[in-house]
């Protein structure tokens, strides 16, 4: 059977058995778009974290300050005082404010509504300049879930899950962006967004990255390092012959 037909397959059971698993992970779409510069913040939030913690934590701050100037004049103490107990606080709050201090100076307004009417590659390379604040996850986010393209966004907890698939190879040499396309082959655009939120919240609950509870995992069958793993404890809890 050639390879990509299996990395299809297995990655078709693995969404609907995480999907099974934890029915409350795909969450709906907000009631209103968000634009594109708020996107890209909540991508900041969402970036391996899972829906539920990065909605929480967007939801913070948009509470907290007045208006994104506000947000991008506080120090990265502040800000990151407001995300937390979302993992990693500091490191997002400053990619947040580098975000604003960036768009602010390119546009002298925090509004990238005209980027939005580029079209699909166009926005997406544009996006790319503001360095400091866009990572390949935020483009790939605001490709998914506002401008109506097909991208899976990648972070380290959904990379940590697939390499453990053998979707990915460990050390791969590939750049993040080609693992990406060699994914997007194989997921569905309808699928993406459901893709998307399950492997977060698996990565959470079960794949973690120190001790993964293989044993409670419904991939266990399908995983090469879940296999490994489970052989090597039931090896582990063997009494040793006495002599
Ligand atoms: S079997 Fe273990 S390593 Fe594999 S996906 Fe499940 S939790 Fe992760």
């Amino acid at each position: 059977m050639p390879a990509i037909t299996n990395k299809q397959q297995l990655l078709t059971q693995c969404q609907a058995a995480l999907k099974k698993r934890f029915p409350l992970a795909v969450v709906d779409a907000p009631d209103e778009p968000r634009p594109l510069l708020e996107e890209l913040i909540y991508a900041a939030c969402r970036e391996g974290s899972t829906a539920a913690d990065a909605d929480a934590g967007y939801a913070r701050l948009r509470k907290a300050f007045i208006d994104w100037n506000e947000v991008r004049v506080s120090t990265v103490q502040e800000v990151g005082e407001v995300l937390r107990p979302l993992p990693g606080a500091g490191g997002r709050s400053k990619r947040i404010i580098g975000l604003l201090q960036e768009v602010f100076e390119d546009k002298y307004s925090f509004d990238l509504s005209e980027l939005d009417k580029k079209g699909l590659k166009d926005t997406a390379r544009k996006l790319r300049f503001y360095k400091e604040g866009v990572t390949d996850y935020a483009v790939a986010w605001v490709v998914q879930r506002s401008l109506g393209g097909h991208a899976i966004p990648l972070d380290e907890p959904t990379l940590r899950v697939l390499r453990r698939l053998g979707v990915v190879e460990e050390g791969e040499p590939e750049s993040l962006e080609a693992v990406r396309a060699s994914i997007e082959h194989v997921i569905a655009k309808a699928r993406g967004p459901e893709f998307t939120d399950v492997m977060s919240v698996h990565a959470k609950e079960l794949c973690t990255e120190k001790d993964p509870d293989c044993p409670a995992c419904p991939l266990n069958r399908d995983c090469p390092y879940g296999i490994e793993h489970l052989a090597k404890k039931a090896g582990d809890a063997k009494p040793k012959k006495s002599r």
